[in-house]
């Protein structure tokens, strides 16, 4: 809230995604009982026990996705933020249940162009925008990334500003109103907040540091 107030961007622009990967359900349910309702997850048969446990929040997927996994996912999840081929987009079209609404998916891009993340290029981003756009089971939002990290403010705000113009020509150049930008964590939050962030994924900030057994994930 603080960090809307520095931008200038009121508090209900920006959605804040509780990151609960390593976190008991027990956690996620007083979080939930304090007022979140959006939490994320990176892992998928983590996150599948957990939305069985807490069917009733919002889950949102943002881990690596491979394409012997879309199914669980396609059932029971409300967003998936790590999409980035379109073989994936495809399958979770095919499988999203008739009785869900359309799953809603962002892109995620590699705007450091750092070989080991993963997520699609800038140059491909329209590409794949415009084929996940026209499958019907899908809700196309808009554009997610996971930057190098870096603890000068100023550099911070770089990649978030390459990912807002590339939505912005998105928009532009395939006649789409996409609306997310899913960008910033516990440590650049307030600089993707500046730039245009309309979900933060939080999870230290929130949670605390995960396990030691989870380091690096
Ligand atoms: C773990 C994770 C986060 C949260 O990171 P924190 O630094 O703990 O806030 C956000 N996004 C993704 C994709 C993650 O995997």
């Amino acid at each position: 809230m603080r960090a809307c107030a520095v931008a200038g961007r009121s508090a209900d622009a920006v959605t804040l995604l509780a990151v609960s990967k390593t976190w008991p359900v027990a956690d996620i349910a007083a979080c939930a009982a304090a007022g979140q309702h959006h939490f994320g997850e990176s892992y998928v048969q983590e996150a599948l026990e957990k939305v069985t446990a807490l069917p009733e929040l919002n889950w949102h997927f943002i881990g690596p996705l491979q394409s012997n996994k879309t199914r669980p996912i396609a059932e029971s999840m409300a967003w998936v933020h790590s999409l980035d081929r379109f073989k994936i987009a495809q399958r979770l079209s095919e499988q999203r249940p008739a009785h869900l609404p359309a799953l809603n998916v962002c892109l995620q891009v590699n705007v450091s162009g750092e070989a080991s993340k993963s997520g699609c290029t800038p140059e491909q981003t329209l590409e794949l925008a415009a084929a996940v756009a026209a499958l019907p089971r899908l809700r196309l939002r808009g554009l997610m990334t996971i930057p190098q990290p870096t603890t000068d403010p100023v550099a911070q705000r770089q990649p978030f500003v390459q990912l807002r113009t590339l939505l912005e020509r998105i928009n532009h150049d395939l006649g789409l109103s996409l609306d997310t930008l899913s960008m910033g964590m516990s440590d650049d939050l307030e600089a993707a907040i500046a730039e245009g962030a309309t979900l933060v994924r939080v999870g230290t900030a929130i949670f605390g540091r995960r396990p030691t057994s989870a380091a690096g994930l």
